[in-house]
């Protein structure tokens, strides 16, 4: 695919916006891809017809190929449609958390059980208690227990005789004696779908109220994977997805169908059989990999830089001119993000040694760069341009819209103003010198 689509994205020099024509012809190419890449066709066809309205008419920025723009549109659009949002497991509710685990058997169901509750045990200090649902078959449930120890995570004793449900209410009565903070339901499986499966799970969840219902899903399986997750969210609905086997699994493409078709997040993937083989969703790394045949993954990889820094240098131009606004400020944590600190941007300004110091001691981890950005992006478009209008009832609002306080959106405006006038500054001492490594 990468030399018919580098080909034709080549043959696209021209400037100016994208035409229908360009944005066709490479369109053909990315439907290939992802088909090749095991995606859903009516998932294929709605994600071409995005990207196609998105990309005709589209403005070629001044340092790329309209090809490269084009691949540019097409990974941003497969990072939306993955969910460049997906959040981790949500536990904020008062303990114990039940955490349901469903799927087919042989999903992965009680290998992904474990795995989590090693990390909730490891990462965030939880105390996790895990119940084996699975009354059919012992082995099972001994499967669980012997995960648990091997991972330092109590399992609930094995009664037998006992229907499903039963096991999870002794689960939650036994994790609220025992002061524990999360409760991982495992639930049994079968082979195919069916309702007294189904129904089984639907009165487990009606007995514990689960706070995540997570369908653990099989990426090799593809589209049976995809009816799977319909099915279960259907029938019992699910807040997020965990999909195994990624290790096995080149293409990437289940992870596309099953977000688009369910709307859930895809929460964790697992990786291999190792109980520390289980990573957060990264949409960036399965956009590339979906594209990722050949070396149309540098070409994006090069898009995306050529576009940062084309944007970059806008912004520093703007700073020199001293019009540093919130929608700079946005960009900059934006990279800070993606670069685990300060750099680009801010490299390109001379003497920015001190302003780095300073931010780097006011212990910019990502927690705050997250909440920050969740401030900006809660402005509206006229504000970010123009922060003096930011009066006291806008700052409440903005810190309702974004879930903070009004202290972090005061705290945001004033770093935005120290920002500013430090490179107002900085930016007449440089004088009308063309700064920065990456001019010219
Ligand atoms: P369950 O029937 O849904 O509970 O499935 P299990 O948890 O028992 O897993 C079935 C098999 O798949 C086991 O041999 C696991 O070690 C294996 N498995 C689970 N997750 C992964 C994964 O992410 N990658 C690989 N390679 N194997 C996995
Ligand atoms: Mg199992």
């Amino acid at each position: 695919l990468s030399d018919r689509l580098g080909g034709i994205l080549d043959r696209l020099k021209k400037r100016g916006a994208l035409s229908e024509a360009d944005v066709g012809e490479a369109m053909r190419e990315v439907r290939r891809a992802l088909i090749e890449a095991d995606v859903a066709l009516d998932v294929v066809r709605s994600f071409t017809d995005k990207v196609r309205t998105r990309a005709v008419g589209a403005e070629v920025v001044k340092s790329v190929t309209p090809g490269q723009m084009v691949v540019k549109i097409v990974h941003d659009e497969l990072i939306a449609m993955l969910g460049s949002d997906a959040k981790p497991i949500d536990l904020e509710a008062a303990p114990p958390v039940p955490v349901l685990m469903v799927g087919l058997q042989g999903s992965g169901k009680t290998t992904s059980t474990a795995k989590i509750a090693k990390r909730l045990k490891d990462r965030v200090g939880r105390k996790v208690l895990m119940a084996s649902l699975d009354t059919r078959r012992p082995a099972a449930m001994e499967q669980l227990a012997t995960l648990g120890k091997q991972v330092g995570v109590e399992t609930l004793p094995i009664v037998a005789g006992q229907s499903a449900v039963q096991i999870a209410r002794r689960a939650m009565e036994a994790a609220r004696l025992g002061g524990f903070d999360v409760v991982m339901l495992d639930t049994a499986g079968r082979v195919t779908l069916d309702e007294a499966l189904m129904a089984e799970v639907a009165e487990v969840k009606a007995a514990t109220g689960p706070h995540e219902v997570l369908l653990v899903a099989d990426s090799l399986t593809g589209q049976d994977a995809v009816n799977t997750a319909k099915a279960f969210d259907e029938r019992v609905g699910l807040t997020g997805i965990v999909l195994t086997r990624a290790d096995g699994d080149g293409r990437g493409g289940a992870a596309l169908s099953m977000r688009a078709v369910t709307g859930k997040p895809i929460k964790l993937i697992g990786t291999g059989e190792k109980m520390d083989a289980l990573e957060d969703f990264d949409p960036r790394r399965v956009a590339g990999r979906i594209l990722g045949m050949g070396d149309v993954v540098s070409l994006v990889e090069k898009a995306v830089e050529n576009i940062d820094a084309e944007k970059a240098m806008a912004a520093a131009e703007r700073m020199r001119k001293g019009n540093f606004d919130l929608d700079d400020l946005r960009m900059q944590l934006d990279q800070m993000e993606k670069l685990g600190g300060l750099g680009g941007l801010m490299g390109m300004l001379p003497g920015i040694g001190k302003l780095k110091n300073q931010m780097a001691n006011a212990n910019l981890d990502d927690k705050v760069i997250r909440r920050q950005k969740a401030v900006i992006d809660s402005m509206t478009k006229k504000e970010r341009r123009n922060p003096k209008l930011l009066d006291a009832s806008r700052r409440k609002r903005i810190a309702a819209g974004s879930g903070t306080k009004v202290e972090d959106v005061n705290k945001l405006m004033k770093m935005h103003r120290q920002m500013a006038d430090m490179m107002k500054a900085m930016g007449a001492s440089a004088g009308g010198k063309r700064g920065g490594p990456m001019a010219g």
